[in-house]
């Protein structure tokens, strides 16, 4: 039974943002050189530490998340590829270096920067291309700049460009999403995520719930949203390949894959998630805690969980089911353990429910399944 795998992932949250969004449940800080420096400072420590358990590993691929990634200098973001190639660890030869990046910071000469350091995917949180609903979320770009931005991303030449989208925004008519979803036709991207808003505690959005409840869209429409995304991407080659995310030629976001599948993870800086061992974990969502930590020599892990027998692997199975090729059971079973009879039985009563549908050794959501999946997950979990 194969614990861990000899691939693994590395994950850097950089948790800048020039504001607060009003819906963002993230960690985030004022974009404050001090900061910056604290951060870094910090995140080197961390690095360290960890160092030992990069040795005999590959790394098939590395994500800069936030926060704002792109607020980071050109010269911090080769500080922290240098940390790396310098490890004991194998970079793969096609590892995946994936950058979050705000339209706002879409500069060309930042750009080509950053791809002359080996960043090779960008990820855009582009959100809308609707100003009036750029607007209603306070981010600091238009359509325009954000159509920009990938333009240059394009001509810096990274041509593995993701897009951010949201829907079921508080005045979002379907229309307003269909124009958005229209406008990405020409757009040379090769992947997108879809979100829909959710309106989480600690967000401003959640102060304001009461009013802007009555603005959001009904389910109804919500779901029409849902569907003539899923139609219209496929339309224009976007194809989806799991729950929210959609690519062209078959270009999936390695390092998400990645999370479906249960490769093992290292994140870094503060609040990051680490999965290492089938064991869960959490850094300290503080940066001067952070690093008190980390300059006495503690871990700055704050949250921990591994799960026992059978529900690490009901978990694994639940995450890996958002994958719309499903899970071959065989192939799951042989690397992670033997699913427990009652984990079958759900199975089972999901597929009764046609929300599961079985091909001899596969399993994959249905699509009504497609539709529940947080019930799916519930039920298997
Ligand atoms: S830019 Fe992204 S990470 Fe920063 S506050 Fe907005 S949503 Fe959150």
């Amino acid at each position: 039974m194969g614990l861990e795998t000899p691939e693994i992932s590395l994950y850097f949250h950089i948790p800048f943002c020039r504001h607060k969004c009003p819906y963002c449940h993230f960690f985030v800080l004022p974009n404050k050189q001090d900061l910056h420096n604290l951060f870094l400072q910090s995140l080197f420590l961390e690095w360290q530490q960890k160092l030992p358990l990069l040795y005999g590993k590959t790394i098939v691929s590395i994500y800069f998340g936030g926060g704002t990634p792109s607020l980071l200098e050109e010269k911090s973001v080769h500080m922290i590829l240098e940390w790396i190639l310098q490890s004991s660890s194998h970079i793969a030869k096609d590892c995946e270096i994936t950058f979050e990046m705000n339209p706002e910071d879409g500069s060309l000469p930042y750009l080509k920067q950053i791809k002359k350091l080996g960043i090779n995917r960008i990820s855009i949180g582009v959100q809308s291309l609707d100003d009036s609903l750029l607007e209603v979320l306070d981010r600091r770009h238009g359509a325009e700049k954000a159509l920009h931005a990938i333009d240059n991303v394009f001509t810096a030449g990274i041509d593995n460009i993701s897009i951010d989208l949201m829907y079921d925004l508080p005045h979002q008519t379907f229309t307003a999403w269909q124009n958005t979803l229209h406008k990405i036709q020409k757009l040379p991207i090769s992947h997108l995520s879809l979100y829909n808003l959710t309106i989480e505690p600690h967000t401003l959005f959640f102060k304001k719930q009461k009013q802007l409840t009555p603005h959001l869209p009904t389910q109804e429409i919500s779901l029409q949203m849902l569907e003539y995304a899923c139609t219209y991407l496929e339309s224009i080659d976007l194809k989806r390949y799991e729950i929210s995310a959609f690519a062209k030629n078959k270009r999936y976001s390695k390092h998400n894959t990645g999370y479906w599948t249960g490769r093992s993870f290292l994140g870094y800086g503060p609040s990051s998630f680490s999965f290492w061992e089938k064991k869960r974990f959490r850094n300290i969502a503080n940066l001067s805690k952070y690093h008190d930590l980390l300059k006495s020599g503690e871990s700055p892990v704050d949250f921990e969980e591994k799960l026992s027998y059978p529900n690490d692997l009901n978990e694994l199975l639940a995450v890996n089911l958002r994958l719309i090729e499903g899970v071959n059971l065989e192939e799951f079973q042989e690397k992670w353990g033997r699913l427990s009879s009652l984990t079958m039985k759900v199975l089972q009563s999901l597929q009764d429910k046609k929300w599961v549908e079985f091909e001899n050794k596969n399993v994959k959501l249905s699509k009504t399944g497609l539709l529940f999946y947080d019930s799916v997950a519930e039920e298997i979990i």
